[in-house]
């Protein structure tokens, strides 16, 4: 279908590794080959960790208690995580996705999925090529969807996965990516969970091409001016295309989530200390410093409020990190009305892989 004369076109891939960690045992045991693997533990409280390929299709699914799962299944093998394995496995398979990539840089995303991104004249034929590369290198099958977006490419590789199976590969171009997006329901996009779908369906807002053409004040009024700008944005496919290596990133970041509110100055302060730890920790194993310290609170109201500081020199002590966590946070906690906070998150910026400040330029 590719033009072979037509010139060579930069495509995003999200590649992700079928079932991984399920297929790592199959790979690495060929007696659970075929079989319905369950990744986890015994105990009466066990939940499955993950689950081959012959499991799912049974209907069986991660999160799920074992004991549901071995009553859907006519026959089982149930193994223990081997996380290490798995670790193994993944930095393999980044190796192989970076010897095919544009400039060797893969964006890892999670233990077994990647961005990349791939010059070719036939796209679909480069993608294949790293599906190829990965199951003779790693003995492992990937899935992979190839677009000029990352949006596009990552809900291309679980179309592909659920509609062709493990080990394939979908492509689409902009013009056939939008047709097929406009079908999609809402709930496809990023930024778009549970309670903002239920408030577009409300809308009567159900697919893709509803938001499209969805009445801006409306849409507004429904899921607020931030999260109408996203789902705008994603539902046209206006969405990055940089492959961005942790190693390059610009900022470390790390926030927590909280199951009970925080509605005290000292307990808000101590969560951003601790974050600013963790984050002191990333800098120290990437060898790099900051300069600059952010705390970003988000409301129980779905406000975010976020503070920063730059200071002279670079640095990666979590002391120094941890007291401007604090300060940050009682600031960014007056400015956000005193509300109830359901986040706390701290990111660091401004690196540099020396500790000195630059003193000219
Ligand atoms: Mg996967």
């Amino acid at each position: 279908m590719t033009d072979p004369t037509a010139p060579p076109r930069r495509v995003v891939l999200h590649a992700d590794v079928d079932s991984m960690f399920a297929q790592v045992h199959q790979r690495d045991d060929p007696s659970l080959v075929g079989q319905a693997v369950l990744v986890g533990g015994t105990g009466p409280r066990s939940v499955v960790a993950a689950a081959s390929m012959e499991a799912k299709q049974e209907g069986v699914r991660s999160a799920m208690p074992m004991s549901t799962a071995v009553r859907m299944l006519p026959s089982y093998v149930i193994v223990a995580p081997d996380h290490e394995r798995y670790r193994r496995a993944s930095a393999h398979v980044m190796a192989v996705l970076a010897a095919s990539a544009d400039d060797g840089l893969v964006e890892q995303v999670s233990i077994d999925e990647a961005y990349l991104a791939v010059t070719a004249v036939d796209p679909e034929r480069a993608a294949r090529r790293v599906v190829d590369a990965v199951l003779a290198e790693v003995g492992l099958t990937v899935s992979i969807g190839a677009a000029s977006t990352k949006l596009g490419a990552k809900l291309l590789s679980g179309h592909t996965k659920s509609v062709h199976g493990p080990g394939t590969v979908t492509w689409m171009d902009d013009a056939t990516l939008l047709a097929w997006m406009a079908t999609l329901p809402v709930r496809a996009l990023p930024g778009c969970g549970p309670v903002t779908a239920a408030a577009l369906h409300d809308a009567g807002i159900e697919t893709v091409a509803d938001l499209r053409v969805a009445d801006g004040v409306l849409l507004r009024r429904v899921v607020g001016r931030a999260a109408r700008a996203a789902l705008v944005a994603g539902a046209w496919n206006q969405a990055p295309t940089t492959i961005d290596p942790p190693s390059a990133r610009k900022q470390v970041s790390h926030e927590r989530t909280f199951v009970s509110d925080l509605a005290t100055t000292t307990s808000i302060a101590e969560a951003a200390a601790s974050a600013a730890e963790a984050v002191a920790g990333q800098l120290e194993r990437s060898g790099r410093y900051a300069r600059t310290a952010t705390v970003k609170l988000r409301t129980t109201g779905f406000e975010d409020r976020s503070r920063s500081r730059t200071i002279a020199a670079g640095t990666r002590d979590p002391e120094t990190l941890g007291d401007l966590a604090r300060e940050l946070a009682v600031e960014a906690w007056e400015a956000a009305g005193e509300e109830p906070i359901r986040l706390v998150g701290f990111s660091a910026s401004n690196l540099s892989d020396v500790e000195q400040p630059r003193l000219f330029g």
